[in-house]
């Protein structure tokens, strides 16, 4: 396919191939920021927009975290997506950024950082914002069997593959219990019987039970809530097992905002097609 370009047209065409790829970048993260403001991804039945860019779009964990920091950062800071496109910031740069760019100090602080390697990048933020960046300490465990399984485990159930995330949040579990421990929390499982909460939970495999249009389950494990199908307060009932499900939070509350428009009429959950209706001149076009 190249044999017959010379040198200097190969390394043209490298170049030219890489802007493309840049600005094709740019426009995924649009896309991104559109399935997010219309929230396809509850309603196609997954747990977040993590979730959809993984098992829905094919990419991997850090693919995914640096498209979402740069989709979130370039919706808040408009000088951003100009220097994606041309090349002058990565997405690894923006990731490190995402912390600490605001409106407010973009002018001052992008033309510290664009064109530097992202190790580079990193320092300058650590020195410029020492207060909330601060340098990483590597903890190092030794993992038997036992503690291993219990990872994996706990990545697992958690949704969560990155274990220094999953270890900082059972920590903060952990130290929240402790703090409350003579406290009595109030159950999401309101008028549900602990045993039916139970049977309910056994029954739904301890995983959110959504299904979306296309069939995807939602495979969230935790921040999982009892819903009722038909709601308690139209008189669903709490005690027959086929009006009661697993449902995780998101979509526990999309459900609510369906059952009361009077909140939200503009539930995620509502009819396929809206609130992106589907206008076919205008997706032909
Ligand atoms: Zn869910």
């Amino acid at each position: 396919m190249f044999e017959k370009l010379c040198d200097e047209t190969f390394l043209v065409e490298t170049k030219a191939a890489v802007l493309k790829e840049k600005i094709q970048t740019s426009r995924v993260l649009d896309y991104l920021a559109e399935v997010d403001r219309r929230r396809l991804w509850l309603r196609e039945g997954y747990a977040s927009l993590y979730d959809f860019c993984i098992r829905y779009l094919g990419y991997s964990e850090g693919e995914t975290h640096r498209r979402i920091q740069a989709c979130r950062l370039s919706q808040k800071v408009v000088e951003v997506k100009p220097l994606l496109e041309n090349g002058t910031l990565s997405l690894t740069s923006l990731t490190l950024l995402s912390p600490v760019l605001e409106k407010s100090n973009a002018q001052d602080l992008l033309p510290k950082v664009i064109n530097k390697p992202s190790r580079e990048v990193a320092d300058i933020l650590a020195k410029e914002f020492p207060e909330k960046i601060h340098k990483k300490e590597i903890l190092k465990i030794v993992l038997d069997e036992e503690l291993k399984e219990l990872l994996d485990q706990a990545k697992r159930l958690a949704s969560e593959k990155d274990g220094a995330v999953l270890l900082k949040k059972v920590l903060k579990d952990f130290v929240r219990q402790k703090r409350t421990r003579n406290t009595v929390t109030p159950r999401h499982t309101y008028r549900v019987q602990a045993r039916t909460a139970r049977e309910v939970r056994d029954r739904d495999g301890y995983q959110c039970s959504y299904l979306g249009p296309q069939g995807v389950r939602c495979n969230q494990t935790a921040h999982l809530q009892i819903d009722h199908v038909r709601p308690y307060a139209m008189g669903g009932s709490s005690r027959d097992l086929a009006n009661l499900r697993l449902l995780c939070r998101a979509h526990n509350l999309a459900k609510a905002r369906l059952d009361f428009p009077q909140w939200d009429p503009a539930s995620p959950l509502a009819t396929p097609g809206k609130p992106g209706l589907c206008n076919k001149e205008a997706c032909q076009a």
